[in-house]
């Protein structure tokens, strides 16, 4: 198993991972006011009963607010079980090593730029039905 990150540069990152985590798990407490989600978005659908568009489009802001938070943790989570595993830095795609300075900038990511790049150019167009 290669690892091309030194002890020094792995605890670093290990450091700003665990400092993510917290910072999630506080937004995402202080977004949904210590509510259990489900709990949250049933509570905002039986206020819009009535009909009220307006806050439609605020609770679909709101959930995709919370699923994006959710997603990111998501990701520091699976990163910290890489690290555990000794698989932290490869590329999830391709097996390739993550440069350190991009995973200094956003210790969560689990694809290489090329990957990256490609995953989201998908997404993207997906999404925009343009380009
Ligand atoms: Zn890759």
């Amino acid at each position: 198993m290669s690892q091309h990150l030194s002890a020094a540069q792995l605890s670093l990152l290990e450091a700003a991972l665990l400092q993510r985590q917290r910072e999630l798990q506080s937004e995402l407490q202080t977004h949904l006011g210590g509510q259990d989600r489900v709990e949250h978005a049933r509570e905002q659908l039986l206020q819009d009963v009535d009909g009220e568009r307006a806050h439609d489009a605020d609770r679909e802001v709101d959930l995709a607010r919370s699923d994006m938070t959710l997603d990111a943790l998501r990701q520091v989570k699976q990163a910290l079980q890489h690290l555990a595993g000794h698989s932290y830095g490869l590329c999830i795609e391709c097996g390739q090593a993550i440069a350190f300075e991009r995973l200094q900038h956003s210790p969560e990511v689990t694809r290489c730029i090329s990957c990256q790049s490609a995953a989201e150019g998908y997404a993207g167009s997906a999404q925009r039905h343009s380009l």
